[in-house]
């Protein structure tokens, strides 16, 4: 399908499936004056075939995928854990780490299995951001450095936060508070990197009377 034209911000489709992520980007995007859709919200059927080598590729796909369907700007969200001890594994493949359709448990209990007996524990969750409007697109990352525990602590946030205790913290992703992880995380960086990208989007589209 063709969008006659992108409709006006500051409406922004978030390019993925995942509730876990769609929570974050409301809680990250909703005070800068976006009103945060995903697909779901918007009734449409989003699968994105993520055959990109790179986080970058993979995030492009996604937000090109989700901006034409929506007929809005759009952010893709492509991001991983590295751990070294592992080289860098499951990187790319996070989600499915214990396989095709893997619920996030199932991916938890693997990177804990597989790194039972090892002493390095360092790790590194990495978010890409690829931001597309119109023919605009501009793509932002963020990092966070941290260790995986040995064993899950905490109830909040999804995926691997029970078994990620970022560097410098006493807790677990799962156990901070989401405004701490949104100040610290991958992805709240990421979105910082975003603000002004996304501040000018969204006065160029005033100015147009969107
Ligand atoms: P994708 O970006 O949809 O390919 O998948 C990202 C993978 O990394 C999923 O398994 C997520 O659960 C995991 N992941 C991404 N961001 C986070 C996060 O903030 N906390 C915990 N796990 C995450």
């Amino acid at each position: 399908m063709r969008c006659v034209s992108i409709r006006a911000v500051p409406e922004i489709v978030v390019a993925t499936n995942n509730r876990g992520k769609a929570e974050e980007f409301r809680r990250l995007l909703g005070p800068e004056g976006w009103t945060v859709r995903t697909p779901r919200d918007l009734g449409l059927n989003f699968e994105v075939d993520e055959s990109g080598a790179t986080y970058e590729e993979n995030a492009r796909l996604k937000a090109i995928a989700a901006s034409r369907l929506a007929c809005l700007p759009a952010l893709g969200d492509d991001s991983g854990i590295e751990v070294a001890a592992l080289g860098g594994e499951p990187g790319l493949r996070s989600a499915r780490f214990a396989g095709d359709g893997a619920s996030d448990a199932a991916n938890r209990a693997r990177l804990l299995e597989k790194l039972a007996s090892q002493r390095d524990r360092a790790a590194c969750f990495v978010c890409v951001l690829v931001l597309t409007a119109a023919d605009d697109e501009q793509v932002f990352r963020g990092e966070v450095k941290g260790v995986i525990v040995a064993s899950e602590r905490g109830a909040g946030g999804f995926g691997y936060d029970p078994i990620f205790q970022p560097a410098g913290q006493e807790m677990t992703m799962a156990e901070l508070s989401s405004a701490v992880k949104d100040e610290l995380s991958h992805r709240g960086r990421a979105v910082q990197a975003a603000l002004p990208a996304l501040r000018a989007l969204r006065s160029a589209s005033a100015q147009r009377g969107g």
